[in-house]
């Protein structure tokens, strides 16, 4: 895997840092399969902080794709699986393969699908990602509430 340096890690430029200091971020810390596997990884860190790393499948092909952990952040790296925009893709646990549960409908039509922030793997505090490629829709919930990007500023 010659995208990963020596240590395992993946370094990639990251937009977030121009507005960091400006601008309040959430990052995400923990993040559960519906298994209770973590679905953190430091072998995709995004400015300092590791990042989530799913199992993403496509027709016969199988890779992992990683999200920034920055809530915000929409930067997404697909490791060992070509992407191709507008595909709509299986999202999976890379531990146990489980799939990962619909939350709800994207507006795009797609699936958002659902990341859990606690191990009891409650759709009251998740975050739904959209499994469509080049859908950048994401949602997070705490307490069964949304939280909008333009509430995060005010936090
Ligand atoms: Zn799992
Ligand atoms: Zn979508």
């Amino acid at each position: 895997m010659e995208r990963f340096d020596k240590k395992g890690m993946i370094l990639i430029p990251n937009p977030v840092r121009k507005v960091a200091g400006t601008v309040k971020v959430l990052i995400v810390r923990e993040l559960f399969c519906p298994a209770g596997h973590s679905l953190i990884s430091e072998r995709a860190v995004f400015n300092g902080y590791p990042g989530i790393l799913l199992g993403v499948g496509l027709n016969e092909s199988k890779g992992l794709v990683a999200l920034s952990p920055v809530c915000g952040d929409k930067t997404r790296i697909s490791l060992d699986i070509d992407l191709p925009a507008d595909r709509i893709v299986n999202l999976f646990c890379p531990t146990c393969g489980i799939d990962l549960p619909r939350y709800a409908t994207c507006g795009c039509g797609a699936d958002l699908t659902a990341l859990f922030l606690t191990r009891n793997a409650s759709f009251n505090d998740c975050i739904g990602v959209c499994n469509r490629i080049g859908c950048i829709n994401a949602r997070f919930v705490t307490n069964g509430e949304l939280i909008s990007e333009t509430m995060l500023e005010t936090l």
